[in-house]
């Protein structure tokens, strides 16, 4: 635990596999009228480790006679290292679970949890014979049994809904609920103008680039949202939910913002030296990237079919269908 700023203090979650899936930063803004800023993972560990750490943090200020007063936890977005632990810390600590109205649909049940990573898959599933449509209804079910263990996940039944673009008050502060989609669909930033302190979830971190995939990314969206950011009339310090804090935020602002057009121009260029045969995704990934960058080439999926998607909509390129993988060519 450590008080980042005045008042605001980082719990980073103790995880048994911290190196398969990062661990998640809840925050902690004390005071008469607090609130704890996401939810983190649910699993046992993570769970025992922030409530200790909490509790501690209450006990410190009571012994100072100072108030500690929190019955609030808001979440940044409905992937599962953030919302997974909502349920668990709202039990053990007694806090109302604030969630915008999108965020709530998409994890108030399994059924509209899976089914918003199935949608693409789907039309596939209902073409193929009997025995196939099984098979991957078992995968499917084996998977969602995976994750569910990985992450704690439980559903949630009991919220409050927040606004979009609207003002939260904490210890009797505005704070602005910022929409910031690009990541996940339902991101939010928390911000307070007066301090110039902003709550970033994954938008924003100090030194990873934010994983960007179908089907719940938009790297329109993304570069937007950071754009809206860089307006902002004040800002002093970004906290991450992984990593350290930004203390550079307008800088790391137009880091990201370059380093996305950076790439979309990476991937046209590469598929203008193809020429008219074209190219494939995964062509022009190895291309990026070469054998032993294994890892790159297999992360880089995701916002390379992004911005692939991009490169259409904005009429740079054509999709050509093959007999193989799709290829792209420069219009
Ligand atoms: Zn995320």
């Amino acid at each position: 635990m450590e008080e980042i700023y005045p008042g605001i203090f980082m719990i980073t979650e103790k995880r048994l596999l911290s190196l398969v899936t990062p661990p998640s930063n809840l925050y902690v803004i004390t005071g008469h009228d607090g609130i704890v800023f996401d939810g983190g993972y649910g699993t046992k560990k993570a769970l025992q480790s922030f409530v200790k750490e909490y509790r501690e943090l209450e006990s410190s200020y009571k012994l100072k006679g100072k108030i500690f007063n929190i019955d609030r936890v808001l979440l940044s977005h409905s992937h599962p290292d953030h919302f997974a632990g909502l349920n668990g810390i709202s039990k053990k600590l007694g806090l109302k679970i604030l969630l915008t109205r999108q965020m709530a649909d998409h994890i108030s049940s399994a059924e509209n949890y899976t089914h918003q990573y199935r949608e693409e898959n789907e039309g596939s599933i209902s073409s193929g014979n009997i025995l196939k449509k099984v098979l991957v209804k078992l995968l499917y079910s084996l998977a969602d049994a995976f994750f569910i263990k990985l992450y704690g996940i439980s559903f949630l039944s009991e919220f409050e809904i927040v606004n979009y673009d609207k003002l939260i008050y904490i210890n009797d502060e505005p704070w602005q609920i910022i929409h910031t989609p690009g990541h996940c669909e339902d991101h939010i930033a928390l911000y307070n103008e007066k301090t110039g302190v902003l709550f970033s979830g994954d938008n924003v971190m100090r030194s990873i680039t934010t994983w960007l995939g179908p089907p719940r990314s938009d790297i329109g969206s993304y570069v937007k949202s950071m754009k809206t950011l860089l307006e902002l009339p004040k800002l002093e310090i970004i906290l991450s939910a992984h990593g350290s804090p930004v203390t550079n935020p307008r800088e790391r602002l137009k880091e990201i913002i370059k380093h996305r057009e950076d790439r979309t121009q990476e991937v046209l260029d590469i598929i203008k030296t193809a020429g008219n045969s074209g190219i494939s995704a995964k062509n022009i990934i190895k291309k990026m990237y070469t054998k032993e960058e294994m890892f790159k080439r297999l992360s880089s999926r995701g916002w390379v079919s992004l911005t692939l998607k991009q490169l259409i909509d904005n009429r740079q390129i054509d999709l050509i269908k093959s007999k193989k993988d799709p290829i792209y060519v420069s219009r």
